[in-house]
Protein backbone atom coordinates (compact mmCIF):
# COMPACT_ATOMS: atom_id res chain seq x y z
CA UNK A 1 0.00 0.00 0.00
CA UNK A 2 1.07 3.34 -0.36
CA UNK A 3 0.10 6.78 -0.51
CA UNK A 4 -3.67 7.84 -0.01
CA UNK A 5 -5.86 5.35 0.89
CA UNK A 6 -9.58 4.93 -0.78
CA UNK A 7 -12.05 3.54 2.03
CA UNK A 8 -15.24 1.69 1.06
CA UNK A 9 -17.48 0.47 3.66
CA UNK A 10 -20.35 -1.10 1.77
CA UNK A 11 -23.59 -2.45 3.59
CA UNK A 12 -22.31 -2.75 7.18
CA UNK A 13 -24.46 -3.52 10.05
CA UNK A 14 -23.45 -3.78 13.73
CA UNK A 15 -25.35 -5.46 16.28
CA UNK A 16 -24.15 -5.16 19.76
CA UNK A 17 -25.26 -7.93 22.17
CA UNK A 18 -27.13 -6.40 25.40
CA UNK A 19 -28.06 -8.01 28.61
CA UNK A 20 -31.76 -9.28 28.99
CA UNK A 21 -32.33 -8.85 24.96
CA UNK A 22 -32.52 -11.06 22.84
CA UNK A 23 -31.82 -8.87 19.75
CA UNK A 24 -29.72 -6.64 20.82
CA UNK A 25 -28.92 -3.26 19.89
CA UNK A 26 -28.62 -2.69 16.35
CA UNK A 27 -26.16 0.25 16.46
CA UNK A 28 -25.57 0.43 12.29
CA UNK A 29 -28.15 -0.82 9.29
CA UNK A 30 -26.73 -1.69 5.73
CA UNK A 31 -24.99 1.61 6.01
CA UNK A 32 -22.52 2.09 2.54
CA UNK A 33 -20.33 4.95 2.22
CA UNK A 34 -17.25 5.24 0.06
CA UNK A 35 -14.38 8.14 0.38
CA UNK A 36 -11.85 8.42 -2.20
CA UNK A 37 -8.12 8.52 -1.73
CA UNK A 38 -7.44 11.81 -0.08
CA UNK A 39 -11.15 13.08 0.29
CA UNK A 40 -12.38 14.49 3.66
CA UNK A 41 -15.46 12.98 4.84
CA UNK A 42 -17.56 14.72 8.08
CA UNK A 43 -19.75 12.57 9.36
CA UNK A 44 -22.80 14.55 11.59
CA UNK A 45 -25.43 12.45 14.06
CA UNK A 46 -27.79 12.71 16.55
CA UNK A 47 -26.20 11.01 19.64
CA UNK A 48 -26.25 7.29 19.61
CA UNK A 49 -26.29 6.85 16.38
CA UNK A 50 -23.89 5.06 15.58
CA UNK A 51 -20.85 7.21 14.68
CA UNK A 52 -17.72 6.15 16.74
CA UNK A 53 -18.96 2.66 16.13
CA UNK A 54 -18.74 2.97 12.35
CA UNK A 55 -15.04 4.74 13.21
CA UNK A 56 -14.41 1.87 15.27
CA UNK A 57 -15.19 -0.66 12.27
CA UNK A 58 -12.55 1.22 9.83
CA UNK A 59 -10.16 1.22 12.81
CA UNK A 60 -10.60 -2.44 13.21
CA UNK A 61 -11.32 -1.82 16.36
CA UNK A 62 -14.93 -3.34 15.91
CA UNK A 63 -15.73 -6.41 13.26
CA UNK A 64 -19.11 -5.40 11.19
CA UNK A 65 -21.82 -8.16 12.03
CA UNK A 66 -22.45 -8.05 8.24
CA UNK A 67 -21.18 -6.09 4.85
CA UNK A 68 -17.87 -5.11 4.46
CA UNK A 69 -15.02 -2.11 5.50
CA UNK A 70 -11.97 -2.12 3.20
CA UNK A 71 -9.25 0.33 2.94
CA UNK A 72 -7.76 0.42 -0.26
CA UNK A 73 -8.97 -2.87 -0.84
CA UNK A 74 -7.14 -4.70 1.84
CA UNK A 75 -9.08 -5.39 5.52
CA UNK A 76 -8.65 -2.81 8.02
CA UNK A 77 -6.61 -4.51 10.31
CA UNK A 78 -3.74 -4.69 7.67
CA UNK A 79 -3.60 -0.65 7.78
CA UNK A 80 -3.78 -0.38 11.47
CA UNK A 81 -0.91 -3.18 11.43
CA UNK A 82 0.48 -1.68 8.91
CA UNK A 83 0.71 1.12 10.90
CA UNK A 84 -0.92 3.44 8.41
CA UNK A 85 -3.71 4.34 10.45
CA UNK A 86 -3.51 7.82 12.67
CA UNK A 87 -6.38 8.11 15.37
CA UNK A 88 -7.56 10.69 17.68
CA UNK A 89 -10.20 10.08 19.63
CA UNK A 90 -11.44 12.67 21.98
CA UNK A 91 -11.02 10.38 25.09
CA UNK A 92 -7.55 9.57 23.39
CA UNK A 93 -5.60 10.35 26.77
CA UNK A 94 -1.16 11.66 25.62
CA UNK A 95 0.78 9.68 28.98
CA UNK A 96 1.22 11.93 30.88
CA UNK A 97 4.35 10.77 32.42
CA UNK A 98 6.28 11.57 28.54
CA UNK A 99 7.19 15.15 27.70
CA UNK A 100 5.12 16.54 24.60
CA UNK A 101 7.62 15.44 22.06
CA UNK A 102 7.88 11.56 23.67
CA UNK A 103 3.99 11.17 23.04
CA UNK A 104 4.28 12.61 19.79
CA UNK A 105 6.88 9.77 19.05
CA UNK A 106 4.94 7.20 20.73
CA UNK A 107 3.73 5.57 17.57
CA UNK A 108 7.44 4.97 16.56
CA UNK A 109 8.07 2.91 19.57
CA UNK A 110 4.49 0.96 19.09
CA UNK A 111 5.61 0.24 15.66
CA UNK A 112 8.82 -1.07 16.49
CA UNK A 113 10.65 1.93 14.32
CA UNK A 114 13.62 4.15 15.40
CA UNK A 115 11.71 7.95 16.09
CA UNK A 116 12.59 10.21 13.02
CA UNK A 117 13.56 13.03 15.02
CA UNK A 118 13.34 15.59 12.04
CA UNK A 119 9.48 14.31 10.87
CA UNK A 120 8.84 14.52 15.14
CA UNK A 121 10.37 18.49 15.32
CA UNK A 122 8.53 18.90 12.15
CA UNK A 123 5.10 17.99 13.15
CA UNK A 124 5.45 19.33 16.69
CA UNK A 125 6.43 22.82 14.81
CA UNK A 126 3.37 22.43 12.36
CA UNK A 127 0.85 22.31 15.36
CA UNK A 128 2.63 25.07 16.90
CA UNK A 129 3.96 23.53 20.36
CA UNK A 130 8.12 24.03 19.65
CA UNK A 131 8.11 25.83 22.80
CA UNK A 132 6.57 23.12 24.55
CA UNK A 133 8.55 19.65 23.35
CA UNK A 134 9.73 19.18 26.55
CA UNK A 135 6.61 20.04 28.61
CA UNK A 136 4.45 17.26 30.51
CA UNK A 137 0.73 17.33 29.29
CA UNK A 138 -0.71 18.65 32.30
CA UNK A 139 1.55 21.89 31.99
CA UNK A 140 -0.54 22.10 28.47
CA UNK A 141 -3.91 23.98 28.05
CA UNK A 142 -6.37 21.68 26.19
CA UNK A 143 -6.20 23.02 22.88
CA UNK A 144 -2.52 22.39 22.94
CA UNK A 145 -3.08 18.92 24.05
CA UNK A 146 -5.66 18.10 21.44
CA UNK A 147 -2.55 19.83 19.16
CA UNK A 148 -0.45 16.97 20.44
CA UNK A 149 -2.95 14.21 19.98
CA UNK A 150 -3.57 15.19 16.61
CA UNK A 151 0.75 15.29 15.89
CA UNK A 152 0.64 11.75 17.16
CA UNK A 153 -1.94 10.98 15.16
CA UNK A 154 -0.38 11.99 11.51
CA UNK A 155 3.49 11.08 12.92
CA UNK A 156 3.81 7.86 11.15
CA UNK A 157 2.38 9.84 7.91
CA UNK A 158 -0.72 7.79 7.82
CA UNK A 159 -2.92 7.06 4.82
CA UNK A 160 -5.58 7.30 6.60
CA UNK A 161 -6.96 9.66 9.55
CA UNK A 162 -9.42 9.17 12.21
CA UNK A 163 -10.80 11.82 14.25
CA UNK A 164 -13.74 11.34 16.62
CA UNK A 165 -14.93 14.43 18.44
CA UNK A 166 -11.39 15.79 18.58
CA UNK A 167 -12.04 19.20 19.75
CA UNK A 168 -15.67 18.53 21.73
CA UNK A 169 -14.05 19.07 24.85
CA UNK A 170 -12.84 23.37 23.58
CA UNK A 171 -14.34 26.60 23.73
CA UNK A 172 -15.75 27.93 20.99
CA UNK A 173 -12.31 30.22 20.68
CA UNK A 174 -9.99 27.51 20.91
CA UNK A 175 -12.06 25.06 18.70
CA UNK A 176 -12.24 28.17 15.44
CA UNK A 177 -8.01 28.31 15.93
CA UNK A 178 -7.99 24.43 15.92
CA UNK A 179 -10.38 24.21 12.64
CA UNK A 180 -7.70 26.23 10.49
CA UNK A 181 -4.85 24.66 11.88
CA UNK A 182 -6.27 21.31 11.12
CA UNK A 183 -7.13 22.33 7.44
CA UNK A 184 -3.54 24.00 7.17
CA UNK A 185 -2.08 20.47 8.37
CA UNK A 186 -4.64 18.70 6.45
CA UNK A 187 -3.80 20.78 3.17
CA UNK A 188 0.10 19.78 3.30
CA UNK A 189 -0.47 16.38 3.33
CA UNK A 190 -4.25 15.64 2.24
CA UNK A 191 -5.09 12.47 3.96
CA UNK A 192 -7.99 10.46 3.62
CA UNK A 193 -9.82 11.52 6.29
CA UNK A 194 -12.92 10.93 8.70
CA UNK A 195 -14.27 13.42 11.03
CA UNK A 196 -16.66 13.08 13.47
CA UNK A 197 -18.27 16.38 14.65
CA UNK A 198 -21.55 17.98 16.30
CA UNK A 199 -20.37 20.85 15.09
CA UNK A 200 -22.30 21.65 11.32
CA UNK A 201 -20.18 24.91 11.04
CA UNK A 202 -17.04 22.86 11.58
CA UNK A 203 -18.05 19.55 8.86
CA UNK A 204 -18.31 22.46 6.45
CA UNK A 205 -15.78 24.48 7.17
CA UNK A 206 -12.57 21.51 6.90
CA UNK A 207 -14.45 18.89 5.25
CA UNK A 208 -15.09 17.56 0.72
CA UNK A 209 -18.41 16.42 1.62
CA UNK A 210 -20.25 15.91 4.48
CA UNK A 211 -22.92 13.18 5.15
CA UNK A 212 -25.62 13.01 7.85
CA UNK A 213 -26.89 9.58 9.56
CA UNK A 214 -30.46 8.50 10.84
CA UNK A 215 -30.67 7.84 14.95
CA UNK A 216 -30.18 4.52 15.50
CA UNK A 217 -29.80 2.15 13.96
CA UNK A 218 -27.72 4.74 12.04
CA UNK A 219 -28.00 4.87 7.81
CA UNK A 220 -26.84 7.86 5.96
CA UNK A 221 -29.79 10.55 5.07
CA UNK A 222 -27.93 13.25 3.71
CA UNK A 223 -25.11 13.76 1.63
CA UNK A 224 -23.28 17.26 0.67
CA UNK A 225 -20.82 18.04 -1.67
CA UNK A 226 -19.22 21.30 0.19
CA UNK A 227 -18.28 24.01 -2.71
CA UNK A 228 -15.96 25.83 -1.20
CA UNK A 229 -12.36 26.81 -2.82
CA UNK A 230 -9.54 25.90 -0.59
CA UNK A 231 -7.67 27.16 1.20
CA UNK A 232 -10.62 27.92 3.05
CA UNK A 233 -10.03 31.61 5.31
CA UNK A 234 -12.34 31.40 8.29
CA UNK A 235 -14.51 34.85 6.44
CA UNK A 236 -16.38 31.85 4.75
CA UNK A 237 -18.07 31.09 7.28
CA UNK A 238 -19.52 34.14 7.30
CA UNK A 239 -20.87 34.16 3.89
CA UNK A 240 -24.46 33.59 2.62
CA UNK A 241 -23.95 30.14 0.73
CA UNK A 242 -22.42 29.08 3.91
CA UNK A 243 -25.44 29.54 6.24
CA UNK A 244 -27.88 28.29 4.01
CA UNK A 245 -25.79 24.78 4.29
CA UNK A 246 -25.97 24.93 7.86
CA UNK A 247 -29.61 25.76 8.30
CA UNK A 248 -29.96 22.81 5.44
CA UNK A 249 -27.94 20.40 7.27
CA UNK A 250 -29.13 21.49 10.84
CA UNK A 251 -32.60 21.02 9.61
CA UNK A 252 -31.87 17.65 8.12
CA UNK A 253 -30.03 16.60 11.40
CA UNK A 254 -33.46 18.16 13.89
CA UNK A 255 -35.26 16.06 11.86
CA UNK A 256 -33.33 12.77 13.41
CA UNK A 257 -33.18 13.81 16.47
CA UNK A 258 -35.25 11.74 18.94
CA UNK A 259 -38.37 13.63 20.44
CA UNK A 260 -37.64 14.56 24.44
CA UNK A 261 -38.82 11.41 25.97
P1 LIG B 1 -22.34 7.75 18.65
O1 LIG B 1 -20.86 7.78 18.54
O2 LIG B 1 -23.04 8.14 17.39
O3 LIG B 1 -22.84 8.56 19.80
P2 LIG B 1 -21.93 4.94 19.25
O4 LIG B 1 -21.36 4.40 17.99
O5 LIG B 1 -21.00 5.20 20.36
O6 LIG B 1 -22.80 6.23 18.92
O7 LIG B 1 -23.04 3.92 19.77
C1 LIG B 1 -24.15 3.50 18.98
C2 LIG B 1 -25.00 2.55 19.78
O8 LIG B 1 -24.32 1.34 19.99
C3 LIG B 1 -25.38 3.08 21.17
O9 LIG B 1 -26.67 2.68 21.46
C4 LIG B 1 -24.38 2.41 22.07
O10 LIG B 1 -24.92 2.24 23.35
C5 LIG B 1 -24.20 1.07 21.38
N1 LIG B 1 -22.87 0.53 21.62
C6 LIG B 1 -21.69 1.07 21.20
N2 LIG B 1 -20.64 0.30 21.56
C7 LIG B 1 -21.17 -0.75 22.24
C8 LIG B 1 -20.61 -1.92 22.86
N3 LIG B 1 -19.30 -2.16 22.86
N4 LIG B 1 -21.48 -2.79 23.46
C9 LIG B 1 -22.80 -2.56 23.45
N5 LIG B 1 -23.39 -1.49 22.87
C10 LIG B 1 -22.59 -0.60 22.27
MG1 LIG C 1 -19.38 8.81 19.64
Amino acid sequence: MSGRAAIAIDRVSKRFALAGSSEGVLALAELSLAIAPGEFVAILGPSGCGKSTLLRLVAALEQPSSGTVSVDGAPPGQVSANHALGVAFQDHALLPWLSIRDNVALPFRIAGRRPDEAAIARLIDLVGLSRFATARPRQLSGGMRQRASIARALVLEPEVLLLDEPFGALDAVTRRQMNVELQRIWSARQITTLLITHSVDEALFLADRVVVMSGRPGRIVREVAVPFARPRDPAVMRSEEFHRMVDDLTAALENEEPPPS
